[in-house]
């Protein structure tokens, strides 16, 4: 894959799959702006790869409609977008749901990824077309028991994915979805005892997965990802 020239702007660049993306990235030639809540880590990755750290919760109305702006300000252009912050809150079960927290991970999982393609899109179009991936989850394609708030968010992701392909494949943007199994970032740490076994993915695994997409991916498509076996479209 060769990105020189382009630009590239990853959310929840601070951390795990953000931030092996934004490596993965940088190392294919692009200038990446990294995005998260997490500022000074936002910075930290950025400074690794030679980009520029932002920070900002991706969640708000909005925010990527700004992000997209500064970045475009500064490089120019806008290439490749990886909608991929995402949280857990919310509930475990059904009943025990907690409002605030069900409000959180629609905002971040699903929002952000709406803002974050109408933000993106007409800066795509000035770069001549690009590409969008969000990060979705194994949970987006099949129901993870136990996790039914994070697997609603993750489904609606896979849903507007391959609902929004068709009418931006038209003008040269691709979107597409990267769908991971369960993979060894902060965002699972609570819960490692119940991996304990469990082959994981690597964030860099995901990556890949991302590059993969990237080079490869038809519109639309949402590539499952999972331990030892080649990433690929799902269904
Ligand atoms: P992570 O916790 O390491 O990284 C997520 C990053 O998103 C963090 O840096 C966090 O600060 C940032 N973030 C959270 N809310 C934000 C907000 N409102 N605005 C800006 N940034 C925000 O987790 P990760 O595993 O690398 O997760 C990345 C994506 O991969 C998420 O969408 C997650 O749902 C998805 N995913 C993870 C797994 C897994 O097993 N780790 C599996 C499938 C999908």
């Amino acid at each position: 894959m060769d990105l020189s020239n382009k630009v590239a702007l990853v959310t929840g660049g601070a951390s795990g799959i953000g931030a092996a993306t934004a490596r993965l990235l940088a190392g294919a030639g692009a200038r990446v702006a990294v995005v998260d809540l997490d500022e000074p880590g936002a910075k930290a990755v950025a400074e690794q790869v030679g980009g520029t750290g932002i920070g900002g919760d991706v969640s708000a109305v909005d925010a990527m409609a700004t992000i997209v702006g500064q970045v475009e300000e500064r490089y120019g252009r806008l290439d490749v977008v990886h909608l991929n912050a995402g949280i857990v809150a919310g509930q475990s079960g059904i009943e025990d749901l907690d409002v605030e927290g069900y409000r959180k991970i629609v905002g971040v999982n699903v929002d952000h990824v709406v803002f974050g393609v109408n933000a993106a899109v007409p800066a795509l179009r000035r770069a001549g077309g690009g590409s969008i991936v969000a990060t979705a989850s194994l949970a987006g394609l099949v129901p993870i028991p136990g996790n039914t708030l994070y697997t609603m968010t993750k489904h609606a992701v896979v849903g507007y994915v391959r609902a929004a392909a068709g009418p931006l494949a038209a003008e040269g943007i691709r979107v597409n979805a990267v769908c991971p199994g369960f993979a060894d970032t902060p965002l699972i740490a609570a819960a490692k005892d119940r991996f304990a076994g469990f082959p994981l993915l690597s964030a860099e695994d995901v990556a890949d997965a991302v590059g993969a997409i990237l080079d490869r991916g038809e519109p639309g498509e949402c590539w499952y990802v999972q331990p030892g076996r080649e990433p690929g479209p799902y269904g």
